[in-house]
């Protein structure tokens, strides 16, 4: 695993060089977001120590098995010491509820764990605040830092290559578009965290970007507008 330190609140840990995970500093420990695929657990819970602290909440950018790949080893090792958090349309696929026609498409994995809380926009989640982002997922939310304007943005866009939204395929990194479920949503969202000013942009599959206004908004016109 890859660790970058991107912030003094944030932490990249990638791994297979595409899968991404992040560790938000907060006063009563780390929140991890996203889990990436499985395996992880122990490379995760070994970075929080290595950063100086433990995991005490899981935030979930959305369903998808890249995601939430590692959250039921985590939750088995971690018990009740953490607080497992997920976008509330996504929790309920989870559950087994059919909310969308039709089959989703990515990956939707058996989980055993069952969120604490079901996210909804405008929720907190320590200093981050929780905007709906869906598209790539029915329930698919981003993480906006309220202390300096950081943006978790899941997989609405990827960084790999040059910054892209995931309503259409871009070849050096075809996978997300491939499981974005409403290409117009995922594209209307993208323009949603674009109006957010965000000074730093991290995604689910790629590097972070710094002051991404510009190429956000590039990303947006080849996205088609
Ligand atoms: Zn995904």
């Amino acid at each position: 695993m890859r660790t970058t330190v991107v912030t003094d609140t944030l932490t990249q840990l990638t791994r297979l060089r595409f899968v991404n995970a992040y560790l938000v500093r907060e006063d009563d420990g780390f929140t991890l977001i996203d889990t990436g695929i499985s395996g992880g657990t122990d490379d995760y819970i070994r970075a929080a120590e290595a950063a100086g602290g433990v995991i005490t909440r899981i935030a979930l950018t959305h369903g998808h098995g890249d995601h939430v790949g590692s959250l039921d080893a985590l939750k088995a090792k971690l018990g009740d010491s953490v607080q497992v958090l997920m976008p509330e349309l996504d929790a309920r696929i989870h559950a087994g509820e059919q909310i969308v026609e039709g089959k989703l498409p990515g990956s939707w994995p058996k989980l055993t764990t069952t969120p604490d809380v079901r996210l909804k926009p405008g929720d907190r989640v320590g200093s981050l605040e929780v905007v709906a982002a869906p598209g790539h997922t029915p329930g698919h939310s981003a993480f906006l830092d309220t202390r300096d304007r950081s943006l978790i943005a899941g997989d609405t866009f990827t960084t790999i290559g040059s910054p892209q939204v995931t309503n259409h395929y871009y070849w050096r990194f075809p996978f997300a578009t491939m499981a974005t479920w409403d290409r117009d949503k995922d594209l209307e969202s993208a323009r949603a965290l674009r109006a957010l000013d965000p000074t730093l942009l991290v995604v689910g599959h790629g590097g972070a970007v710094r002051q991404p206004g510009t190429a956000m908004d590039r990303a947006i016109v080849s996205a088609g507008g």
